[in-house]
């Protein structure tokens, strides 16, 4: 196989041992091309779908970036001009990114400057807001403050110190008795998941119902494709997810997002200004007596 030739000083890249996959380093600048996938594994400050979670707010970045464009060293990409994507959508780490071979180019230090990131990320922790129990099921309200949040592939909370600008998210939790899948993602945000099927970053793990409307407005992911049929094949609970969008849930204004984990069903509103608060109990919007009902159908 000929060489990759780097995106940025058009030398022959080395194919690199990591600890345990192979990629391509530059020798001269030590800039780095990954695959798919291949970032994530080379993430040691958190767990989670780090690719995933940075292609999910696109339209944030403003195209400030201290590095020029770069086109792709893929073949079959025949130089196509990469993007510039943030490390989770707000951050000082961007990245390039190709949309046709869904590859990444990291400048050296790129990498370090990731991990210190997200180890300064993971020490911002939520309160509590609410925690009880409505018609017998555990309900918890998190309010993120000082912070945006991203909620993302594998349930992933990422607040992010945000500085001078105070903002809450808010996140509202409700659990299932026993988890339910192994691994089990489900979100509302089918836009994204049509993109990333297009550039092959969901292919390993997206999973179809074989239900045409519920597929086209839900990506799913998990590692028991079988089971996770099981719970969808539920007509009931189909139309009960279905009806998200045209329900207009808001806890304050805007619209937020929906997922289902292993072990809950979430739904994440903001950010808005600092001091937002939702009554759980009096529940106006009528967004915790729906995850309750939703909860209670995929259960049964
Ligand atoms: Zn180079
Ligand atoms: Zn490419």
């Amino acid at each position: 196989m000929k060489p990759l030739q780097c995106p940025k000083c058009q030398s022959d890249m080395d194919r690199i041992r990591e600890p345990d996959i192979e990629i391509d380093k530059c020798p001269d600048c030590g800039g780095k091309f990954l695959d798919p996938g291949e970032l994530n594994a080379l993430v040691t400050a958190m767990a989670g779908d780090i690719e995933f979670c940075s292609l999910d707010n696109l339209d944030h970045f403003d195209g400030e970036d201290k590095h020029p464009w770069r086109n792709c060293p893929k073949p079959e990409c025949l130089g196509h001009r990469m993007r510039k994507i943030d490390l989770l959508a707000y951050s000082d780490t961007i990245f390039d990114h190709c949309d046709k071979c869904g590859g990444f180019f990291l400048d050296q230090g790129e990498l370090a400057d990731t991990n210190l990131e997200l180890e300064a990320l993971t020490k911002h922790k939520s309160h509590d807001e609410y925690r009880g129990r409505i018609d017998g099921r555990l309900v918890r309200l998190d309010i993120l403050a000082d912070a945006l949040l991203k909620s993302c592939a594998g349930g992933l909370p990422l607040p992010f110190v945000t500085g001078a600008v105070a903002a809450d998210c808010l996140r509202l939790s409700v659990y299932f008795e026993k988890p339910l899948a192994a691994n089990l993602h489900v979100s509302s945000e089918k836009w994204m998941g049509r993109f990333l099927k297009s550039i092959g970053l969901l292919n390993r793990q997206d999973i179809e119902i074989g239900h045409a409307e519920f597929d086209a407005a839900f990506i799913v992911k998990g590692d028991d494709p079988e089971k996770i049929r099981r719970i969808f094949s539920d007509a009931a609970l189909r139309d009960e997810l279905l009806q998200f969008r045209a329900k207009k849930f808001r806890m304050q204004t805007r619209p937020g997002t929906l997922e289902i984990m292993d072990r809950r069903i979430v739904y994440t509103e903001g950010p808005y200004a600092e001091g937002t608060r939702y009554d759980v109990e009096a529940d106006p919007a009528g967004i915790v007596r729906w995850m309750v009902r939703l909860a209670a159908l995929m259960e049964s």
